[in-house]
């Protein structure tokens, strides 16, 4: 597997299928890397922990670091290539970074973008500077992250003159044993609390059978017994994360914070 750091590198992998990370790589990661290995381009999965998505007071500086082991992992599951820019790679300081207008998605439901305000611009910029630097023709990334998955198809479909090549593909979010949905910042939770985390996935498994007010409500009550400061437990329309439309897809969405680390979650209702 090729390590890339600089442009010239990355000449070769235009048309490849991009996994873009931060790193800490585990499970979840790796599903989406064994998914773009089964198609015919190379794959190249960027590894970079974008400070344009945390706000200050946020875990940017103890973000989870682990890229020696990243690299084996992703070797083993068939990348050809892994981008583990620098940062004025990505944020030349004398080269303005284009900042891709935000889709409504990434503003108006009042779900991430309430509660993170600033997370879909870094999350779009980065994006679209490494949709500029690489060119793939397919970028996968997690259903984990349901919205931002909904703002990245967005924002590619906003974009079409620019990127008329790119598809976005997802994959299904990995899921420890019990439930929980695999996550970086899983390894903040100590044991107390890594037993109350079920909670998010437990209330998810519930609701994805009922309609969906007593879906939010019993989202709501599972996490409130579970002693989780809650962000939202909300059923939405899949797609504009709007208020569902019956004979439309749903999904339940939470965010939760135990002990100062956020988890989110979602599921398809049935
Ligand atoms: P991150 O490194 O957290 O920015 O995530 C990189 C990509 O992995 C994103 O597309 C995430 O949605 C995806 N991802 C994270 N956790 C999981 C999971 N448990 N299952 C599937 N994909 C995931």
């Amino acid at each position: 597997m090729q390590i890339l750091s600089d442009i010239s590198s990355l000449a070769s992998y235009k048309g490849c299928t991009l996994v873009p990370t931060m790193g800490a790589i585990h499970e979840g990661h790796r599903s989406l890397v064994r998914i773009a290995a089964a198609f015919d381009e190379p794959v190249v999965v960027s590894i970079f922990v974008n400070p344009k998505q945390f706000a200050p007071g946020e875990d940017l500086a103890t973000y989870p670091r682990s890229l020696d082991r990243d690299l084996e992992m992703i070797a083993a599951d068939g990348a050809s290539a892994a981008l583990v820019p620098p940062e004025d790679l990505m944020y030349p300081p004398d080269e303005p970074v284009w900042s891709p207008p935000l889709p409504s998605v990434a503003s108006n439901p009042k779900l991430e973008d309430l509660h993170r305000p600033h997370f879909f611009s870094g999350v779009c910029t980065v994006v679209a500077r490494l949709f500029d630097l690489i060119q793939p023709s397919t970028a996968i990334l997690g259903e984990k992250d349901w919205q931002q998955l909904q703002v990245i198809r967005s924002m590619v479909q906003m974009n079409a003159d620019r990127w008329p090549a790119i598809h976005i593909k997802s994959g299904p979010t990995i899921r420890e044993s019990d439930g929980l949905a695999m996550s970086s910042r899983n390894a903040f939770l100590d044991p107390a609390n890594r037993e109350r985390a079920i909670a998010l996935s437990s209330a998810l498994a519930e609701a994805i059978k009922l309609p969906p007010v007593e879906a939010e409500l019993t989202m709501q009550d599972k996490l409130f017994s579970a002693d989780l400061d809650i962000d939202y437990a909300v059923v939405r329309d899949a797609q504009t994360l709007q208020a569902p439309q019956k004979g439309q897809p749903q999904r339940a969405l939470i965010a939760a914070t135990l002990n100062g680390t956020r988890l989110i979650d979602n599921a398809a209702m049935l």
